[in-house]
């Protein structure tokens, strides 16, 4: 059986990594969030006491992160683990959250993080969602998926998903990061988030994740019989 990469890319909180898992568990493939190893290197630079936007300081502390990925056995899903210690919960909180597109403008961060993804992809069979993904991590994907949904739509999304796991917040809170995170990830110099003609686009901001998912699929089974 033909075995494809599947990069989906798009705004913050537009459901890339829903759909990637969903992708990932009906393919027996696996699931990356990309996004995860940006949260978890700002999360070390931030218990450091560093400056995000200190590129030489953070550049001089990455050879002491070691990032990877293990199943939860609880949730069968894959929890980021930075040296040692699973932070699956504490990279998705606003504080993290606040900081990491300072951390993922930094070229040295890319460069790091972009030599382990590209590896992960090496046997193909990975799902993997982020910023960069059919552009630079996996230029030859055979899949790429954009996706966004209106700016509102996105920030009540993520806001009862963060009240649901415990997280105070408020929605006007999670909007503003939305847009801040939306145009540092754009007008970045580096690797910023383009849509480009390779790329079939999922608006979802009225779409249900099941007609998403089938929509996905089809494109997945149109490009596995070519
Ligand atoms: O996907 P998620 O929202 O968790 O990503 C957090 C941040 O990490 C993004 O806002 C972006 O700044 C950065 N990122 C990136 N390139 C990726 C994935 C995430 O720059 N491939």
């Amino acid at each position: 059986m033909k075995r494809i990469n599947i990069a989906i890319d798009g705004h913050s909180s537009c459901g890339k990594g829903t759909l990637a898992k969903q992708l990932a568990a009906a393919l027996g493939y696996k699931f990356i969030d990309s996004g995860a190893m940006y949260r978890a290197v700002t999360l070390f630079v931030q218990r450091a006491g560093l400056n995000p936007e200190d590129e030489i300081a953070v550049t001089s502390v990455l050879p002491e992160i070691r990032i990877y990925f293990e199943v939860n056995a609880e949730t069968g899903h894959s929890d980021v683990w930075l040296n040692g210690e699973n932070v699956e919960k504490e990279i998705r909180t606003l504080k993290v959250a606040e900081s990491v597109s300072q951390i993922a403008e930094i070229s040295e961060v890319r460069r790091f993080l972009v030599a382990f993804q590209q590896k992960m992809g090496i046997d193909k069979g990975v799902v993997m969602d982020g910023r960069d993904i059919g552009t630079i991590v996996f230029p030859n994907a055979e899949l790429k998926i954009f996706m966004t949904a209106s700016p509102e739509v996105r920030a009540r999304r993520r806001f009862d998903e963060l009240s649901a796991s415990g997280i105070k917040t408020t929605y006007e809170e999670v909007l503003g990061n939305i847009r801040n995170r939306d145009i540092i990830d754009s007008v970045r110099s580096d690797s910023p988030l383009t849509y480009t003609n390779e790329y079939r686009l999922i608006d979802n901001s009225s779409m249900s994740r099941d007609e998403q998912f089938e929509m996905a699929l089809k494109w997945v089974v149109s490009v596995l019989n070519r």
